[in-house]
């Protein structure tokens, strides 16, 4: 019997165990893959160590900087800055074919260039960032807003309204053309007041760290376990049926693997679980490995936000994929990066349509991969000449693959554009929710759900 069973070793069901485990919670962690991580973790090809999806560690703040979120983290997890060995951006670009704006952890600089690019917007720009400061987006009766109607109150220039959706869209809006505006002061904060860092060596040590520390508190963690059901009577969980054909017990289940996923999993529907609407917003990321530093083409940012056209659009593409924005990430562009192993790589994401992928045949799959890696190599070709000639070898996330790999319905990475705020429903009194279905992206943000679902309703 546990006290807690945790479905999912995702970065929240990680920090989770972490938490309960500190309190003396006798707790079980089960991931049906092999690795940990879930969405930020790791594989391993031809001895290489890959991170699945680590552009940035979003939210990244200096130490001392009380109340930001990683800094709460790592006091919560009882973590020291140093084992997770992060390291800052240099800087990273929000690229218009009108003008660009660089992100360097630093907001005031941020801000003086907008005061500078938009001088008729300085006033709006700087009351629409009072908002955001003064927004309580996490509390659970937030109404739902139009991030894109509050936008437009503060600022009449449509390029500057978009120069700021597009990082934060792409970095975790989980609905098309608009977004919450809830939402999007999380994304702000984490992307532009914040900022970013890299572990330097990846993921794989990272959640080394958080994992010994789970360890060392007595947490069981159980890789290759997948959870097949979830036994249900009378309004609670009496059961947690695994493929290995065990079925385990425990007072609380709490479930990182998405809200209708999880529900999908009962053996009587939850109603209002199961009613949440699946996401549609879909990314395909290929990892370009270079025969070069990227640095040598002219890709010198951590990360650059490239919108080619004049304007920003965020939508499911009709076919397999939108080339018109992208994610180009170099991670040996940190600081002290420059001899890491993934020194020679670029990511490039873009959105993807998952109904276009998911139900591709193995042949028409590959191919389909090879033309959208093509496509990139040419748009970047085009833009940094020499790129087409030091690609060395590519690999690519689908919405095929992350929904073989994590579950996920339609394989979106941002989940569901309904959030499941206080991460409990009155559907099942012993269920909870973590992760980026509770409204928190990325790794600080998957990081804190844990912690803070653990905090309000397990501890
Ligand atoms: C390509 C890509 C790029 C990204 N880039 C970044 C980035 O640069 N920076 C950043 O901060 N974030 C990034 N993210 C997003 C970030 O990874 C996620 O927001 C975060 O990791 C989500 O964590 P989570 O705990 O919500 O769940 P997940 O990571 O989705 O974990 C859920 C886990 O549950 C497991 N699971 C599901 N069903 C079952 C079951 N039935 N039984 C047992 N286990 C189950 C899955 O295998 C998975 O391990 C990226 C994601 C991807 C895919």
């Amino acid at each position: 019997m546990y006290d807690v069973i945790i479905i999912g070793a995702g970065l929240s069901g990680i920090s989770a165990g972490v938490r309960l485990s500190h309190y003396g919670r006798k707790v079980r962690i089960l991931e049906k893959q092999r690795y940990p991580g879930g969405m930020n973790g790791y594989y391993e090809r031809a001895g290489r160590t890959i991170d699945v999806g680590l552009h940035a560690l979003t939210n990244f703040a200096p130490e001392g900087i009380r109340g930001a979120p990683l800094n709460k983290l790592l006091r919560q997890m009882r973590l020291r800055r140093h084992e997770l060995d992060l390291c800052p951006q240099t800087f990273s670009e929000i690229v218009f074919p009108q003008c660009s704006l660089r992100l360097n952890n630093d907001f005031a600089a941020f801000a003086a260039q907008v005061d500078k690019l938009f001088p008729t917007e300085a006033d709006g720009f700087h009351r629409l960032c009072e908002r955001i400061r003064q927004t309580d987006a996490l509390s659970p009766t937030a109404p739902e807003l139009s991030a894109r109607a509050i936008l437009n109150d503060y600022l009449s220039s449509s390029l500057l309204q978009d120069m700021l959706l597009c990082p934060v869209m792409l970095y975790g809006n989980p609905q098309a053309d608009d977004m919450d505006f809830n939402q999007f002061c999380i994304i702000f904060q984490s992307v532009i007041l914040e900022g970013f860092g890299r572990p330097r060596h990846g993921m794989k040590p990272f959640l080394e760290c958080l994992l010994k520390r789970y360890a060392d508190q007595g947490g069981e963690l159980s890789l290759g376990v997948g959870v097949t059901a979830l036994n249900v009577r009378d309004g609670r969980i009496t059961a947690v049926v695994t493929d290995q054909g065990e079925e385990l017990h425990a007072d609380a289940v709490l479930s990182c693997a998405g809200v209708l996923e999880t529900a999908r999993l009962c053996s009587t529907p939850p109603p209002e679980l199961a009613a949440f609407p699946a996401g549609a917003i879909g990314f395909c990321e290929t990892i370009f490995e270079l025969d070069c530093r990227p640095r040598a083409l002219g890709l010198d940012a951590c990360v650059i936000f490239r919108n080619c056209p004049e304007r920003f659009r965020f939508s499911t593409p009709a076919g397999s994929v939108d080339l018109s924005s992208q994610i180009i990430c170099m991670p040996g562009n940190y600081q002290q990066c420059d001899d890491i192993a993934d020194a020679n790589t670029v990511r490039v994401s873009v959105l993807a349509s998952p109904a276009w992928w998911l139900d591709l045949s193995p042949d028409a799959y590959g191919k389909a991969k090879k033309n959208v890696a093509d496509a990139q190599i040419a748009l970047l070709e085009a833009w940094k000449p020499g790129f087409a000639g030091a690609v060395a070898g590519w690999d690519m996330f689908t919405p095929k693959t992350i929904r073989r790999f994590t579950g996920h319905v339609n394989g979106v990475i941002y989940g569901s554009p309904r959030k499941l705020r206080q991460g409990a429903s009155a559907d099942l009194s012993n269920l909870f929710i973590c992760g980026a279905d509770q409204g928190f992206l990325g790794i600080v943000g998957a990081l804190m759900s844990g912690a803070a679902i653990a905090n309000r309703h397990l501890l």
